[in-house]
């Protein structure tokens, strides 16, 4: 009797151990999912407001240690979420679409088309922008575009027009549609030749041409754009959908397990209570050993019954922590793509990170492009260079993210200085260059001292401190004989007489 109640002590206390083994794996890849899911919400960031707001609430649901089960509806409104964001990508299209018809329409009714021009016209609305699907930031744009095309062709179709004639205002208009637009490495040589093209001639027949080339390669940016974003949604949804499944089945199969082995568990305990209370009844050795015997048979079955559910159970949770596995792999890779291929754009993008101004590459092809139309018109064009006073006391004294922060105000306060005509970029650390066609240098003192009172008037508080922060002005005009070189060391060289009679000033040169 001895042993069999130490066989049964045995088996009890190994399954005890086994159902905390599987406990710990539980929680082991909870913690994991958990942590995977953070990662996951940080990386989906910035595609909209209402899904951001969505994976924040997620986040700090999982930072607090949540239970698989709580983990679902957040899920769930997550999934939601994305869904909307389709939705809205779609109606964007629709927009688009609709948009693009109109315009089509519009343009096929022109009389006097030459057959030629139709033709391409057709086959760009049909094949090349009907089959587009794109983001609505781009709508404006690209109906600016086609708006001007028409307006080009009907320029053409008047009766005064021949093929040469020149129209020098759609020619500027033209490239200043182009500036607006921000394309990928692979075809800024184009658009350098396009806008070569477009500062050097005018005539109708090479704006039609060159408007069609730009709306070519607009339509495949944004094709390929809202391709990848588009993509990248619905593949991350569909994975998601599938984790989701994944966790309410896991979910389930264990809560069905857990009460199948609490209701033996209740049984296994009647059993010995009443074997406990039988025994002490026992009036001879015989009954006892006969009472025992038919009992720990009785209790064994329910043992082995026990372990087998156990183990059962959990052969099925490994292998469906092993699907979750495969899904969270799958999903994470889709997001560590999908990132790469934003940073690779970033870094191909003409705006600054920081300031989210035209950085200096940006700057570098501007000022190329508007040289050349100076040289060819000799229009007035001013340029200034603009650098922050005493800039590395801010950081010394406040700290680099504070000098960060400072940068981003300071940009802002002069891209809202400007005028719409003219260029600002960040051309490098605290400095940033202004171009200002059509505004002679006499002309662009009054503006100029404007924008450094306005810098100087924004109120900065650094730990409680308010600063004052103030920049120096260095302009000049371009002039008959200049190269892009000479005009920019005379622009800097009245930067340097500001430095050095005093700072928060501007200084012109000739
Ligand atoms: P000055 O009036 O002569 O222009 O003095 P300054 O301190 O502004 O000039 P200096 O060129 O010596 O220092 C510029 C500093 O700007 C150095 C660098 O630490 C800081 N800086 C440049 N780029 C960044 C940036 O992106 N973020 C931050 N926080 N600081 C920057
Ligand atoms: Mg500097
Ligand atoms: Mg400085």
């Amino acid at each position: 009797m001895t042993d069999k109640t130490a066989l049964l002590e045995k088996k009890l206390s190994q399954a005890i151990s086994a159902r905390k083994a599987l406990e710990e794996a539980k929680k082991t890849q909870v913690t994991m999912l958990c942590d995977f899911a953070s990662k996951l919400s940080f990386g989906c960031r910035g595609q909209d407001v209402a899904l951001d707001n969505q994976l924040a609430k997620f986040r700090s649901a999982l930072s607090k240690g949540v239970e698989l089960e709580q983990l679902t509806p957040v899920i769930e409104n997550a999934i939601v979420q994305l869904k909307q964001q389709e939705n809205i990508f779609e109606s964007n299209e629709r927009a688009l679409k609709s948009h693009i018809q109109g315009a089509g329409k519009q343009l096929q009714k022109l009389k006097g088309l030459p057959d030629d021009t139709r033709r391409k016209l057709r086959h760009l609305l049909d094949h090349e922008l009907g089959n587009i699907k794109a983001n609505v930031d781009y709508v404006p744009l690209l109906d600016k575009l086609l708006q001007f095309y028409m307006q080009t062709l009907q320029a053409k179709a008047a009766p005064q027009m021949s093929s040469s004639s020149t129209n020098p205002e759609l020619a500027l208009e033209l490239l200043a549609l182009t500036n607006e637009l921000v394309f990928e490495e692979d075809v800024s040589e184009q658009i350098k030749q396009i806008k070569h093209n477009l500062s050097s001639d005018d005539s109708v027949d090479s704006l039609l041409e060159n408007s069609v080339n730009i709306i070519r390669i607009f339509a495949k940016s944004i094709a390929r754009e809202r391709q990848s974003a588009q993509g990248f949604l619905v593949s991350l949804n569909q994975t998601l959908e599938e984790l989701h499944k994944s966790i309410v089945e896991t979910t389930n199969q264990s809560k069905s397990v857990n009460q199948e082995v609490s209701a033996l568990n209740k049984r296994i305990e009647e059993k010995i209570t009443k074997l406990n209370v039988e025994t002490q009844q026992a009036t001879s050795i015989s009954e006892l050993k006969q009472l025992v015997d038919n009992e720990l048979k009785e209790l064994s079955k329910d043992l082995i019954e026990r372990e087998n559910i156990e183990r059962k159970d959990k052969e099925t949770l490994l292998q469906s922590f092993d699907k979750i596995n495969d899904r969270i792999n799958v999903l994470e890779s889709k997001v560590t793509n999908y990132k790469k291929r934003l940073n690779e754009q970033k870094f191909k993008s003409l705006l600054d990170g920081l300031t989210k101004l035209p950085n200096r590459a940006a700057f570098d092809d501007r000022y190329n492009q508007e040289f050349h139309l100076f040289e060819v018109h000799s229009n007035d064009v001013t340029l200034v260079v603009i650098d922050v006073d005493h800039f590395k006391s801010i950081n010394d004294k406040y700290g680099h993210s504070a000098g960060d922060k400072t940068l981003q105000v300071i940009a802002r306060a002069l891209k809202k200085s400007i005028r719409k005509a003219d260029f600002i970029a960040r051309y490098g650390g605290e400095e940033f260059v202004l171009l200002m066609p059509g505004m002679p240098l006499s002309a662009a003192k009054a503006p100029l001292e404007k924008i450094r009172a306005t810098v100087k008037a924004i109120p900065f508080k650094f730990k409680e401190t308010e600063v004052q922060i103030t920049i120096s002005l260095g302009a000049t005009q371009l002039k008959a004989g200049d190269t892009t070189l000479t005009a920019f060391d005379r622009a800097d060289n009245a930067l340097y007489d500001a430095k050095n009679s005093g700072r928060d000033r501007l200084c012109l040169r000739e």
